[in-house]
């Protein structure tokens, strides 16, 4: 526990989370394809999943590189808990904010009448890793400094790419009640009790 209240400590104060959002209008969908004009998606099951949707919501998100520079320093000098605990914060530091994020879209949605799903990301569920190419199409990690390689390998290393449907008629909670875990105190469209937040 003294290890991971000093790597807590330590990523607290190396954090920087920054996030990018694009919404952009679906003009086709059908099956395993959506379709937003120049950029066609394939995702396997997302009309079962997701159901009518007339907007996808597409993000990037960051905790910046300086806890990963911080854990190959600590590697370097031979510190292996504190580094493997550091890296371990660093994670939990990044999907907290991709809930975060998630959480907010669904706010902006809900106030325009649209229902917003829970996210997805390339490379999870038979997603195809791949189309994290056609992601940075719909909302390019430039102005928060995130660049993906040809092998779809993100830098800075802790950044995460996301996805969400939205529409009036949109299939929510696909795969976890979003509202148990959503931090909005006084959100009119609230489905569930928030059971555990990521905003404390
Ligand atoms: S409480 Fe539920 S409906 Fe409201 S913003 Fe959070 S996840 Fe969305």
């Amino acid at each position: 526990m003294a290890l991971f209240d000093e790597a807590l400590a330590l990523g607290r104060s190396l954090l920087a989370p920054r996030a990018v959002v694009r919404w952009r209008r679906v003009v086709r969908a059908g099956g395993d394809r959506l379709e937003t004009g120049d950029v066609v998606l394939d995702i396997p099951d997302v009309a079962d999943h997701w159901g009518a949707i007339d907007h996808v919501g597409a993000a990037v998100i960051t905790i910046g590189d300086a806890t990963e520079r911080r854990v190959a320093e600590l590697w370097e000098a031979r510190e292996l808990p504190l580094a493997m605990m550091l890296d371990s914060v660093a994670s939990g530091a990044v999907e907290s904010l991709a809930e975060y994020v998630n959480d907010q879209l669904c706010q902006d949605g809900e106030a325009l009448g649209l229902r917003v799903t829970n996210r997805i990301s390339p490379g999870y569920a038979r997603w195809d890793v791949r189309e994290q190419f056609k992601l940075f199409a719909l909302c390019p990690g430039d102005p928060i400094g995130v660049t993906l390689s040809e092998a779809c390998y993100m830098t800075p290393a802790k950044s995460i790419t996301l996805l969400v449907g939205a529409g009036p008629a949109a299939r929510v909670d696909h795969y976890f009640t979003q509202c148990a875990r959503c931090w909005m105190r006084d959100c009119a469209y609230r489905r569930a009790p928030a059971l555990r937040t990521v905003h404390g």
